[in-house]
């Protein structure tokens, strides 16, 4: 099974991808955790990357390409990609990278939940995690991001049978249960 997971910040893709790979033995790719990987690595490509994310913009399509190729074409027993794709580019990209690969996804799932909730949990992570883009000006700009490009190819999926809208409100286990029995429901 091969899945994708797309949200606003702080809508829990992160949590329920885990999940989502350790019930089914699928490979959690986030591009998200990759770049931060990188940038910890102090690599020449690390430092451009960590001032990047300190912004809250969207990294260059080459370089989400060039961490996001690697782990998908090792992700043979099937893979939940996260945080990716967020605008058209991406999107087209994939296409045609699944189509020559011929990977087939089977679902898009969209965890929503409204802006207001996005920042109070951003809030409360930047307290917690010390993420370098949760300051209040990144977390504005990603949230902006979101709204005006992310959602927009959201759609796309939506008009080819693949999304699987799922309330991303309540609690992790709860929202856990919805996907998992929507997935089943569908398979
Ligand atoms: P995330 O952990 O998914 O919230 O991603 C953190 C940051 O990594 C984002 O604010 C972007 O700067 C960058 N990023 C992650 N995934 C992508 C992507 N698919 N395209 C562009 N930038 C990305």
């Amino acid at each position: 099974m091969n899945l994708i997971i797309l949200g606003p910040q702080g809508s829990g893709k992160g949590t329920q991808a885990k999940l989502l790979s350790e019930k089914f033995g699928l490979k959690h790719i986030s591009t998200g955790e990759l770049l931060r990987n990188e940038a910890e690595s102090g690599s020449e490509k690390g430092k451009i990357i960590a001032k990047i994310l300190t912004t809250g913009k969207l990294m260059p399509f080459e370089t989400i390409v060039s961490v996001l190729e690697p782990a998908l074409l090792s992700a043979i027993s099937g893979f939940v990609l996260d945080g990716t794709p967020r605008d058209s580019q991406q999107a087209e990209y994939l296409n045609s990278f699944f189509k020559e690969k011929k990977i087939e996804i089977d679902k898009v799932i969209l965890l929503e939940i409204p802006k207001e909730e996005s920042l109070r949990r951003l809030g409360k992570r930047a307290e917690i995690e010390h993420r370098t883009d949760d300051t209040p000006i990144a977390i504005n700009e990603r949230l902006k991001i979101y709204e005006e490009t992310t959602l927009p190819i959201i759609e796309n999926y939506r008009s080819q049978g693949k999304l699987l809208v799922i309330d991303g409100t309540p609690d992790i286990q709860t929202i856990f249960n919805d996907i998992v029995s929507k997935l089943t429901i569908i398979k």
